[in-house]
């Protein structure tokens, strides 16, 4: 039976991330990690969820996603119920951490299994030497490093920045120039390429025809598609479709509010559908937010655990959905009050 969806309500929710410079990086001092949140009531039981993630400033436009169930005829592997999706945490090395909060959450993340490390940079080069070194002393020689400038450099800036963090052996430069600038991003992977560095994006791609381009022209070596950036669930899959083609491994942007939620159903998908192939793929994660949500991603040793719960998982918890709320919720009413 069709149910009839009667009412729609958009909420502004901002959480305080940047009290502690949660999020922070060369572009984003003090971000306030927010989401235009969404929820569709029907003439039935039934409710729908969505979410977009923003900074704070941004949600002003509410976007919905549809919800989302695998199909029967999806078989999760013996692997992946077992042992789960591969992640790399962000949460140990935000631009705006001192040097011994840094060695202090690499360590800890080592003793809980984490292997794979991001580091921002972009600020400053010699305060990007001296944390990548720091990193890296710390984490070892092999586990993996990856350095992520949230666009902060111009083409040639980036190659020479990075070629001077080659001997930190990241396996890829995140972001490192203007997200539009596809032709950049070639002459960056063409530089780098010598030094076994790869160059990652997408977070900021908004379409399936800008990832072609990307493809097309070889700008990239690690795809970043991320859940709310791309419009809805169906351009997430045509760009999971089109790596494949050309043979380059999807590596999620997650984080922010909810995305690590909705893109453990994307990575999936991917392994189960698409790629079947966990080889130089790995999903982001960072450790913040998710306790807002009635059916977090579950994290064992470092990996996306398959997800049991029917749908997309983007509903919040209506507490805090009220605190949060912006300006009138009780977290920033209180904070204004300061
Ligand atoms: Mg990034």
């Amino acid at each position: 039976m069709l149910s009839v969806i009667r009412d729609l309500t958009v909420k502004d929710v901002r959480f305080p991330t940047s009290v502690e410079q949660l999020g922070s990086d060369a572009m984003h001092t003090d971000p306030d990690y927010s989401a235009a949140y969404v929820v569709l009531e029907t003439d039935c039981n039934l409710r729908g969820f969505g979410l977009t993630f923003t900074l704070g400033k941004g949600t002003e436009i509410g976007e919905k996603n549809s919800s989302y169930k695998y199909g029967k005829h999806c078989l999760f592997t013996h692997q992946m119920l077992m042992e789960g999706y591969p992640a790399y945490t962000t949460s140990c090395a935000w631009i705006g951490y001192s040097d011994q909060l840094l060695q202090q959450l690499c360590t800890d993340a080592l003793r809980s299994g984490w292997t794979k490390f991001k580091v921002k940079v972009g600020a400053d080069l010699e305060d990007d030497v001296r944390r990548c070194r720091l990193i890296r002393e710390t984490i070892g020689p092999n586990n993996t490093m990856m350095i992520d400038a949230n666009q902060r450099w111009d083409v040639a800036e980036a190659i020479e920045w990075v070629s001077r963090l080659a001997e930190f052996k990241p396996l890829w430069i995140e972001e490192p120039t203007s997200p539009d600038d596809i032709l950049g991003h070639a002459t960056i992977s063409k530089a780098l390429a010598p030094y076994g560095i790869g160059v990652a994006t997408g977070e900021q791609c908004h379409n399936r025809v800008m990832f072609k381009q990307f493809l097309q022209a070889a700008a990239l070596q690690f795809v970043q598609i991320d859940a709310c950036r791309l419009g809805s669930v169906n351009e997430n899959l045509a760009v999971l479709l089109m790596a494949h083609k050309f043979k380059v491994p999807v590596c999620p942007h997650a984080g922010g509010v909810g995305l690590c939620e909705l893109m453990q159903h994307l990575i999936l998908f991917d392994y189960i559908c698409v790629s079947v192939s966990l080889s130089n793929r790995m999903c982001e994660f960072v450790d913040h937010l998710h306790e807002h949500f009635t059916s977090p991603v579950v994290i064992q040793n470092a990996c996306y655990m398959p997800p049991k719960d029917p749908g997309y998982s983007c509903e919040m918890f209506e507490s805090s959905v009220r605190r949060h709320q912006f300006p009138d919720g009780d977290v920033w009413r209180l904070d204004m009050k300061k």
